[in-house]
């Protein structure tokens, strides 16, 4: 099959295989990026493989950097663009069932698309636009279905990672898993315990905001993988709560998936939570907060308070939630009281403790710590001007107080 007009990503891209060609090598687009263009979707990274070898790639190009240069990979700078161009490779036995022990470059193309995940991932398309597919993915493509190319139960014992790219793929494609992939995935599930957290986590993750979420968390659950995911053991009946959100909704960031995620767990400890799952310490504080939001808002409508104390699109965020819960949401009421703040940190207050302290003799310590908060809270329940005069006021009024009830 030859593709009728080449994308505009790709035609860029085209000089680049060409001077490979001119040196004396092979090489074509491989990955996702010929899978999206067939499909007609929009296409991310334009990956290209190629028969030179990593040193004999940077003899053809002026600029370029080693990214990954231990898997093939070199990073060429041409017209204001990054092309990764990547040594056609297989990859022999995974002794920890995790990475490959080597990392065998090879001349040919067959040998480098057999040892891809799926065959509508093993695709490789010419400089003319010629569609090499060597393991019938463009009749899975056509029947969206997504098969493992070779022996299935091999290609998930050599990478166990592939199970969760394999539910990520039916996330973002909503296609079915062929009968015996499926089998070969929940068979290999085991040893996603052998696979490391932040790969599992990034799968998982682009699976929840897909657009077809619910097709590969059911696979996630069918296959019984998430018994073998951090803290997810057990927890079939949680995650299909998680199916209760309104048909159609699609989550709008990775913090609010898994905050949906962590609220139907019913779990309290986020921080431990995504310690496990490895993942940044600003992410997890998010998350947690997203579920603060959410728990409050069970209770109760938002006040002033509750407003200044969180960020604007976490606080959106958690009425998404609730709106895909099919429960009453105050959009306008928080955005009011948002915008109706006089500060939204306290970095914001016109006075600070040093000028406090000089002013009005002021001692450091726990006192002046309750005076700033007097300050802070009483601007924000908009009964303080954010003035120094009117604050000097508050204080004088304040501090006289404190003596009498000293
Ligand atoms: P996306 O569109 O989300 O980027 P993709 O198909 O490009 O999806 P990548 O993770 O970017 O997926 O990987 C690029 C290609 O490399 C895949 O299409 C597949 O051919 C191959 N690949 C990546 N990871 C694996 C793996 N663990 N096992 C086998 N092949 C893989
Ligand atoms: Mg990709």
């Amino acid at each position: 099959m030859r593709l009728k007009k080449l994308p505009s990503e790709f035609q860029e891209a085209l000089p680049i295989l060409e001077k490979i060609r001119r040196a004396g090598y092979e090489a074509y687009f491989v990955g996702g990026s010929v899978r999206d263009a067939i499909l007609g979707r929009p296409i991310h990274d334009v990956d290209i493989a190629s028969s030179s070898y990593p040193e004999e790639t940077k003899a053809i190009f002026e600029r370029t950097i080693d990214v990954g240069i231990e898997h093939g990979t070199v990073l060429v700078l041409e017209n204001h663009q990054e092309y990764e161009i990547t040594t056609f490779r297989t990859e022999d036995v995974y002794v920890d069932f995790r990475r490959p022990s080597a990392v065998n470059f090879v001349r040919s193309l067959e040998e480098d698309l057999k040892r891809r995940d799926f065959t509508v991932n093993s695709f490789a398309l010419s400089e003319e636009g010629e569609i090499i597919d060597l393991f019938n993915g463009l009749e899975d493509l056509e029947n969206r279905v997504l098969r493992a190319v070779g022996v299935a139960t091999e290609r998930f014992n050599e990478d166990a990672l592939r199970i969760m790219r394999g539910f990520r793929f039916q996330a973002s494609l909503g296609f079915d898993l062929e009968e015996e992939t499926f089998k070969a995935m929940a068979d290999c599930a085991p040893l996603l315990e052998k696979i490391s957290v932040e790969r599992i986590f990034i799968e998982l993750d682009k699976l929840l905001l897909a657009p077809y979420w619910r097709k590969g968390l059911e696979g996630v659950i069918a296959s019984q993988s998430y018994q073998y995911l951090p803290l997810l053991q057990n927890s079939q009946l949680s995650l299909e709560k998680l199916f209760q959100l309104s048909m159609d909704y699609t989550f709008t960031s990775s913090e609010q998936a898994w905050a949906a995620l962590l609220l139907t767990l019913d779990e309290n400890k986020v921080s431990a939570f995504f310690k496990k799952w490895k993942t940044s310490r600003d992410f997890a504080k998010k998350v947690e907060q997203l579920v603060e939001i959410y728990r409050l808002r069970e209770k109760a409508s938002l006040n002033r308070r509750d407003v200044y104390r969180y960020d604007r699109n976490l606080l959106l965020s958690a009425e998404e939630l609730r709106q895909a819960h099919g429960l009453p949401v105050d959009f306008q009421v928080i955005e009011e009281l948002y915008d109706s703040l006089a500060i939204h940190d306290k970095h914001e207050i016109v006075v600070n403790g040093g000028m406090l302290m000089k002013e009005y003799n002021l001692k450091p310590g726990p006192s002046l710590g309750q005076v700033l908060s007097a300050i802070e809270w009483a601007i924000v329940d908009g009964e303080l001007e954010n003035d120094k005069k009117a604050i000097g006021n508050f204080l004088s009024h304040y501090l006289e107080e404190m003596k009498g009830e000293a």
